[in-house]
């Protein structure tokens, strides 16, 4: 999000919009910084600016990462929040360690394996069912993320971290295009429910650009949690609001705008709330040309298929043709062997060099695989396959951020509340919408015979994919990466290691270069400069693209040069241009020239 040149804010009436200043933290918006001190890479110049404060005035990656995290609930309020779930991945400097929190969101107490089926008809809801009701709602992790990680590698409260989030929630921030065109997108959902259309559809329409964004009730909740601490909003006042949007949706009696589905309550409760644990997965591990590359471990798929993925590159040769078959290979074993409950032995095989070259030696240099391909068969050898097991798609949400400290730790963090607007529900009073993250368990068994790995049951954690990364080099930080995009998130996370590491780009570069995703399908989805610029040596391999989707992922990453330099990367246009920042800038336009 890409903050306008000149603000005139506009006098409305609605609960969201009034007039105010310019926003108190706002910041150039530039997608690459250079530079020393500390670094910060998010899809928005706001909570850029309050990471980079914090930073400036001491605190360390994790208390920024999480200012920063707190600020684009406000910002990027249809992406994620404290109503979400999320991944975050820390470096410690002085312990050489990766470690990681899994904030991922859990199903009630009450959901088995028919959550998603239709009682009436046997049928698995339609998605969007599904996602606009109260069932796509699981408990959200964000929020003890957030205090978790300051606990163990933070410097500061949760109280002083949401400070500043809560300021720009009161004081308000311009409206752009993106944040504008999120809403329109989903306004059908978002003119049911009386909390959302109050906040978000200011006289029944989105707002326009350059009007200013307030969100008072988000302000006041930053501020109650910061006072009484999260135990307000897992046992107490906030938890009994979450469970009654959940269970009694607050339907407008008349809405504005139509829903083509029934609104169905959902069933969590109190006690689901209350029960909420974090995880703490043991990183996933692989090495790759020489360097290290730590990934998010189950619930998320993303470290495994990023790994595999790799490692069947490195086994064949660094071109897009290999970046290709790759990725469908290492989808086809995602879609048919990992879940949240998947086991750890499966895991270290899928992520093992044996296993790179049983998938690798399918690959012709000459000649694309027919996709679908089947999934490696886990107890053959050889080129041998098992039977196909059926993609689910993902959202299109969820933000990411990255962010470096003078000391050399580093945070990757992923978090989101799945499609764009979530289950579409704020919360009333409170300011912040809810998840449909539950919509990313299968809704029916995929497998044919075989077990599923990704069905809902009782406090379970839907399969993600989302993929915070960091990789060492001889021990230390050489990249940190990570995107939103729901499935095309592994797939942009990959593309963007082989354009850096393999393909000669710098860091910037690769982030800008035009990508495409190859989850196992018959056609390549890729963005229309990827088709122009390398269709014409890809199709006669035998590459197929489906339609073109105007973008993929809105990636943040920074690199570690030498000396102890940063290059921080955002987004140059996607999402509409994220914004990158360091401590102390320098003017070196060739620094990380592979
Ligand atoms: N729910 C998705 C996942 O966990 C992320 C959604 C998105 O990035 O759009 O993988």
């Amino acid at each position: 999000m890409r903050f306008l040149p000149a603000l005139t804010a506009l006098s409305l009436t609605t609960a969201g919009l009034v007039v105010t200043s310019a926003p108190a933290h706002a910041a150039p918006a530039a997608p690459t910084a250079t530079g020393y001190g500390g670094a910060i890479a998010t899809v928005d110049p706001t909570a850029t600016a309050v990471g980079l404060k914090v930073l400036r005035d001491g605190g360390n990656a994790v208390d920024a990462a999480i200012a920063a995290a707190a600020t684009l609930g406000v910002t990027e309020p249809f992406s994620a929040g404290i109503g979400g779930g999320g991944f975050f991945v820390h470096y410690d400097a002085r312990t050489r360690r990766v470690q990681t929190i899994d904030g991922r969101e859990t199903a009630p107490a009450t959901a088995g394996e028919k959550y998603f089926i239709d009682p009436t008809d046997g049928l698995p809801y339609e998605f969007n069912e599904a996602r606009v009701s109260g069932l796509s709602t699981g408990v959200p992790g964000t929020l003890a993320t957030w205090e978790s990680a300051l606990k163990r590698w933070g410097t500061r409260s949760l109280a002083s971290s949401l400070r500043p989030a809560a300021e720009v929630a009161d004081k308000g921030f311009p409206v752009d295009a993106t944040f504008r065109q999120q809403i329109a997108d989903i306004q059908g959902a978002f003119g049911q429910f009386t909390s959302t259309r109050a906040l978000y559809l200011p006289g029944g329409a989105p707002p326009a650009v350059g009007t200013i964004q307030r969100n008072p009730d988000l302000a006041a909740t930053y501020r109650l949690i910061a006072s009484k601490g999260t135990g307000v909003f897992y046992r107490g006042a906030v938890a009994d609001d979450i469970v009654r949007t959940v269970q009694h949706p607050p339907i407008a009696a008349d809405p504005t705008g139509t829903w083509a589905y029934p609104i169905r309550p959902g069933t969590l409760t109190r006690a689901d709330l209350a029960g909420y644990r974090l995880r703490y997965p043991v990183p996933t591990r692989s090495g790759y040309r020489g360097l290290t590359v730590y990934g998010m471990s189950t619930p998320s798929s993303g470290g495994t298929a990023v790994g595999e993925a790799l490692n069947i590159i490195e086994a064949g040769r660094p071109d897009l043709h290999h970046y290709l078959e790759a990725s469908a290979l290492a989808f086809a074993d995602r879609n048919r062997y990992v879940g949240a409950y998947s086991k750890k032995s499966v895991l270290k095989k899928l992520i093992s060099d044996d296993w790179a070259k049983q998938r690798a030696c399918l690959i012709d240099p000459a000649k694309a695989l027919v996709k679908p391909v089947p999934p490696g068969d886990l107890n053959g050898a050889g080129c041998t396959t098992a039977t196909t097991g059926a993609p689910v798609e993902e959202g299109q949400s969820t933000t990411n951020l990255t962010v470096a400290d003078r000391w050399g730790n580093v945070v990757e963090y992923t978090f989101t509340i799945e499609a764009t607007g979530g289950n579409t529900m704020v919360v009333p009073g409170r300011g912040f919408l809810l998840n449909n993250e539950l919509t990313d368990f299968n809704f029916t068994p995929t497998q044919g015979e075989a077990a599923d790995p990704n069905l809902p049951g009782p406090g379970k954690r839907p399969r993600s994919s989302m993929s915070p990364t960091i990789v060492l080099k001889d021990g230390k930080p050489f990249l940190a990466l990570g995107s939103p995009g729901g499935a095309t998130i592994i797939t942009t996370v990959l593309q963007v290691l082989v354009n850096r590491i393999d393909l000669g780009m710098t860091l910037p570069e690769a982030m800008a270069a035009p990508r495409a995703s190859q989850r196992n399908s018959a056609g390549i989805q890729a963005e229309p400069a990827f088709r122009a610029r390398y269709g014409p040596s890809l199709s006669p391999l035998g590459h197929t693209f489906a339609a073109d989707v105007a973008e993929l992922g809105a990636a943040t990453a920074i690199e570690f040069t030498r000396g102890g330099g940063f290059i921080a990367s955002a987004e140059p246009v996607r999402r509409g241009g994220g914004a990158a920042a360091v401590n102390s800038p320098i003017d070196d336009s060739t620094r990380g020239r592979p």
